[in-house]
């Protein structure tokens, strides 16, 4: 009937939320089952954690050497997130990975998000909740990977990010996760069949098909009566 030619180059999603949403958990599983997207990593100046591996978490910089990366203008964008240490999304790689057809997937703060809304106003803001305050307060304490101001910031943090919700496309509440990556997952499919992400559609010639419809055969550009039978 028609022929569906979607655009090439790959779509940027943002997936926000507070501390202990979830959001990492979700993005990889959703790595894991789509070769088509793959995750930015952010450079930032907080120090590494344990566990955490350089290139991989993040790149793990000096403050020094990312406000020189802030004047190269190497960021698409950037924030100081969390006790004051800058995290920022690189521009290079990400412009040449939406170019080679694939998605990329920021997982940023909500000034973040919102500066890379206002460059690319098509991105796919999607915010992860947890289902209610009681719970994040459980998850953050059950992390136990912090000292008390550590984890008062982390609250006060999601507090201020919640309210920025409305910044979003869609909110995703984490309560069961196979159901939160369902309606993530859901969220990206139904967004690659919008018609405005379409380049073009090319419906094939009605009188050709209307032609090997009823006739049965090849269209030779006779004149033909289609009433012929009818009369
Ligand atoms: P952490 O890794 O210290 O637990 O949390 C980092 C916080 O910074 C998260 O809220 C995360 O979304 C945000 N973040 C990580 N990378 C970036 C980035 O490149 N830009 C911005 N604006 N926020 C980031």
């Amino acid at each position: 009937m028609s022929n569906i030619k979607h655009r090439k180059r790959g779509e940027l999603i943002i997936i926000s939320g507070p501390t202990c949403a979830g959001k990492g958990t979700i993005i990889r599983h959703l790595l894991k089952k789509h070769d088509e997207m793959t995750l930015s990593i952010s450079y930032t100046s907080r120090p590494m954690r344990g566990g955490e591996v350089d290139g991989v978490d993040y790149y793990f910089v000096s403050r020094e050497q990312f406000e020189e990366k802030i004047k190269n203008n190497d960021f698409l964008e950037y924030a100081k997130v969390r006790y004051g240490e800058y995290f920022g999304t690189p521009k290079q790689e990400i412009e040449e990975t939406l170019e080679s057809g694939k998605d990329v997937i920021l997982e940023i703060d909500v000034q973040g998000a919102q500066q890379v809304k206002e460059l690319f106003p098509e991105t796919i803001l999607i915010f992860i909740l947890a289902p209610s305050f009681e719970e994040l307060k459980k998850r953050i304490k059950a992390r136990g990977l912090e000292n008390n101001e550590q984890i008062i910031d982390r609250f006060k943090t999601a507090y201020k990010e919640i309210n920025e919700i409305n910044k979003y496309n869609y909110v995703v509440v984490n309560d069961e996760l196979e159901e939160a990556i369902l309606k993530v997952e859901s969220i990206l499919i139904a967004e690659k069949c919008r018609v405005d992400r379409i380049e073009e559609i090319a419906v094939e010639n009605e009188e050709e098909i209307l032609h090997e419809f009823i006739i049965g055969k090849e269209f030779d550009n006779t004149p033909v009566d289609y009433n012929k039978d009818t009369k």
